[in-house]
């Protein structure tokens, strides 16, 4: 495989960068992935040359931000395989988007009575704001669970499904168990009985290539800052058909057609669901991520970090006491483990201190910890500028630790 990881490495500053005296090694993309010098710099570039307020200058500046922020969007039109720019929403992040569904989709589609299935794996962002939306409707959450592989029983699906339901929400990956889900199976299992799928992408978007036409997805939503992109921005893919129907989710500048104190028509898609300034800068450099993203290409990027995964889920094998929880045939570069006898956040602090980066916790999904009644875990993840280098270094940093306990 041509993947020149020396030049990729070369485009993140940070990763140069000691912590504690040590070098860096930043484990916790699934988190929130760094960000290379091509985005940096389009933020720069925006700032020192064109920045002005967008759709509604009438100056070179404003007319070319513009130009900028609205070519992202069929940058993120073309990277998802989408029909039109009108089904591209930008808004500050997946925990926006699925609000943005739950809030406007349940208002216009969910009753009491209704059900929405969530399965059993998802993150916070994707059950909280169903929850919401169905304590205001009298609807009912329904859970669609996964085995302790960390497989989603989606045989059970079938009878899950009944008149009643109104939308399914699941992960194409898992954040704890990096399962990539059977997206388009579970699809076409709910659309035989004509129930909408909203697919949360905050996993998979940086790693797995998406295509929303071929597995038909209703909703499809993900954030920059997981992409090598700015953090505040992200992005909900909707089907034109839904997003005529639902109601705006926020009311100001932008997303109206007309406004008199009688009444006010609203803007066409997409603007109809971008109210006031948006994160003009973040958009614009999200764009240089894209760009960087496809240059690499996604496949090798994903089979990189693949050998990553195959490599490091080995070492960890090898250490006594150690539990992967997660171990799906097809997994994205996610790792979350715990070792007996140790508590994950001295797990963490520890490594910390010898510089190495990851996440503890419950990583935002306390169902999946719930479903291995554990209070938490450590969770590695890969980026495209991860090295096997720095697996072995962070094995050696994990023995230690443990011969600690
Ligand atoms: N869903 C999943 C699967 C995630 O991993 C995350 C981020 N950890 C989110 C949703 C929420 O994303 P954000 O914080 O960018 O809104």
């Amino acid at each position: 495989m041509n993947y020149d990881i020396d030049k990729i490495r070369s485009w993140f500053p940070v990763l140069k960068n000691d912590v504690y005296n040590k070098p860096l090694i930043y484990l916790d993309s699934a988190a929130s992935a760094q960000k290379p010098v091509q985005v940096l710099m389009k933020e720069e570039e925006l700032h020192n040359q064109y920045y002005g307020n967008i759709h509604r200058g009438a100056h070179f500046m404003a007319d070319k931000a513009t130009n900028e922020y609205e070519g992202v969007r069929e940058k993120i039109r073309a990277f998802v395989n989408a029909a039109t720019i009108r089904e591209i929403i930008f808004t500050k992040g997946t925990t926006e988007s699925i609000n943005l569904v739950a809030s406007s989709f349940c208002e216009r589609y969910v009753g009491a009575g209704d059900e929405i299935i969530v399965s059993e794996m998802e993150h916070h962002a994707n059950i909280v704001p169903w929850q919401l939306a169905a304590e205001r409707k009298g609807a009912k959450i329904v859970k669609l669970p996964f085995n302790d592989s960390g497989i989603l029983e989606i045989e059970l699906l079938v009878d899950l499904i009944n008149e009643n339901t109104k939308l399914i929400a699941v992960a194409h990956v898992s954040n704890v168990l990096g399962t990539i889900n059977p997206v388009k199976e579970i699809i076409d299992i709910a659309h035989k009985s004509n129930v909408p799928v909203l697919v949360d992408g905050a996993q998979a978007a940086p790693h797995v290539k998406i295509d929303v036409q071929d597995i038909d997805a209703d909703f499809y939503v993900f954030s920059a800052h997981k992409m090598y992109g700015p953090n505040g921005v992200g992005v909900l893919f909707g089907k034109e058909k839904w997003l005529n129907e639902m109601p705006p989710y926020q009311g100001g500048g932008e997303m109206i057609s007309e406004v008199s104190f009688e009444g006010t028509t609203f803007n066409e898609l997409p603007y109809k669901f971008e109210a006031g300034t948006p994160h003009i800068t973040g958009v614009i450099a999200f764009g240089a991520a894209i760009d960087l993203m496809n240059e690499i290409g996604l496949d090798n990027m994903a089979a990189w970090e693949h050998s990553l995964l195959e490599y490091a889920t080995e070492k960890l094998k090898e250490i006594d006491g150690l539990r992967i929880y997660g171990e799906a045939p097809r997994k994205s570069g996610v790792i979350s483990f715990n070792i007996e006898g140790v508590h994950s956040y001295d797990l963490a602090m520890l490594l910390d201190k010898m510089g190495i980066a990851l996440r503890t916790g419950h990583l935002c999904a306390d169902t999946v910890m719930a479903h291995y009644n554990i209070p938490g875990c450590v969770r590695i993840s890969f980026g495209m500028y991860n090295t096997k280098a720095e697996i072995d270094a962070f094995i050696v940093a994990l023995n230690r630790v443990r011969m600690m306990f």
